[in-house]
């Protein structure tokens, strides 16, 4: 699995009021961090991307999650 490091491109923070588990919002400059592993993937991933636990994985604009309540939604600027 090819995967980048975002922290080094973007700067996060956590989206607030944090979005209900069950209703995660999905956007271009929005990324999500698996409370499991810490890995940021973005919320429409065009290349294919996975979390080092499996939480997340996605490919196409769509992105798959397992466990939504292990999911901080997070906003991306470029540094
Ligand atoms: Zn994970």
């Amino acid at each position: 699995m090819h995967n980048i490091d975002l922290r080094k491109i973007y700067k996060f923070h956590p989206v607030d009021p944090a979005p209900s588990p069950s209703n995660l919002p999905t956007a271009g400059d929005l990324y999500y961090e698996c409370t499991e592993c810490k890995v940021i993937v973005s919320s429409v991933p065009r290349i294919k991307i996975a979390c080092t636990c499996g939480n997340l994985s996605g490919v196409d604009g769509k992105l798959v999650v397992q466990k939504p309540e292990q999911v901080k939604v997070v906003r991306g600027k470029l540094k």
